[in-house]
């Protein structure tokens, strides 16, 4: 009778066992399957996918959806910080671009040091959060400042911060002061000879001056939030230029000396603000022409799941802007050549073959990756604060 209860006991034990592998087996299947599923996500409304499999089928392939849903909600968040500028992509290649403009007295540095240069084109959208006062030096908010304000704002940061006040100007952005000050800086560190200096703030000021560039950069309605057009800032400046960026025609010749700096940074909103009527006014005609679920799609991107602008829908947004995008990345790649080069003239141009051989050695490396991390820890405590 006792054993007749002990086996029976090791038989529930033994299913239970069984249910546990089965579930084991069941997710490691349900991982592998994933991109499948995604695919099959992507196609259709989140909702109804939803609501047939919750209410056609049992227990397990509600769990799995109800987890693998969690899964999609949580994931998309992880990259959002990261989204609101140029995409990475497209810093990366401008400045990277940018080194072939230069002369070969500048290339003989520039060039060994294109790897960097690269790299740390994004490190100002990296620090944006945890820096105090690196925000507000991507962009400026035109409309802040009234009618034609690109026109009638002071050029000098000296006279704007005497008009206006560094609080008011921090609040709506300073970028094209921040070129000016950065141009100031990179001459200087020219005139030192300071290799580590020299790449720093080349790499920074390639960043603002491709932010520069964009004409969401020079609006408070920087992501269409204030027009119902949310996500309009990544879809202009990072999934069109990832579907058509490797077909942009990107040769701007060669880096030309620039006489009026602060002219040219101004000239450069001015720019960009002019193209932005088009870059709103051209989406909201083409969501009305087209069906909501023919505008966005699910994507995994490096294993991240987002949503995003279709591809259909991106490929008539881009031909309606008739290469607007192209045309400002390359204003970017002249832009960074001209004003790297003129900083090396107005330092006198020094002999940059002495600095040829210049490696980041391990501690300066380790001391550069130290400090990338520290960005991200305070962007960690900065969001834990803001949250509560
Ligand atoms: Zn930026």
């Amino acid at each position: 009778m006792i054993l007749q209860k002990i086996l029976n006991q090791l038989l529930i034990l033994k299913t239970y066992f069984e249910s546990f592998f089965n579930y084991l087996n069941g997710l490691f299947l349900f991982l592998r399957v994933e991109n499948a599923l995604l695919h099959f996500f992507s196609k259709y409304e989140f909702r109804i996918i939803f609501g047939l499999l919750t209410n056609n089928c049992g227990f397990i392939p509600r769990f799995f959806t109800f987890i693998f849903l969690c899964f999609l909600l949580t994931r998309p968040i992880e990259v959002f910080p990261n989204k609101i500028n140029w995409g990475f992509w497209a810093h990366q290649r401008i400045n990277r671009l940018a080194v072939f403009t230069l002369p070969s007295e500048m290339q003989v540095f520039f060039k060994r040091q294109i790897g960097y240069l690269t790299d740390n084109a994004v490190n100002p959208d990296k620090r944006r959060y945890a820096v105090v006062g690196e925000a507000s030096r991507h962009y400026i908010d035109a409309e802040a400042y009234g009618d034609s304000a690109l026109f009638r704002l002071p050029f000098y940061w000296k006279e704007a911060v005497e008009k206006y006040g560094e609080d008011t100007l921090a609040l709506n952005g300073t970028v094209p002061w921040t070129i000016q000050q950065y141009k100031f800086q990179l001459t200087e560190a020219f005139r030192e000879k300071n290799p580590r200096r020299i790449l720093r703030i080349a790499a920074d000021l390639g960043h603002y001056i491709a932010d520069a560039n964009v004409p969401l950069h020079t609006t408070r309605n920087y992501n269409g939030q204030l027009t119902g057009q949310e996500g309009i800032h990544a879809f202009w400046e990072s999934r069109v230029v990832e579907l058509f960026g490797e077909n942009y025609d990107m040769f701007v010749g060669a880096a030309s000396y620039e006489y009026k700096v602060a002219h040219r940074a101004w000239q450069a909103v001015r720019q960009a603000n002019a193209a932005l009527d088009s870059v709103l006014r051209f989406e909201k005609e083409l969501t009305h022409r087209v069906r909501p679920e023919q505008k966005f799609v699910l994507e995994d991107r490096n294993g991240v799941i987002m949503k995003t602008y279709s591809r259909e829908f991106s490929t008539q947004y881009h031909q309606m802007l008739n290469h607007q995008v192209e045309r400002q990345m390359r204003a970017s790649v002249k832009m960074v050549g001209d004003f790297w080069f003129t900083c090396w003239v107005d330092a006198g141009q020094p002999n940059l073959a002495e600095l040829a051989n210049f490696k980041l050695d391990a501690a300066i490396q380790k001391e550069e990756n130290e400090e990338k991390v520290g960005w991200l820890k305070r962007l960690f405590q900065v969001r834990t604060e803001s949250d509560n």
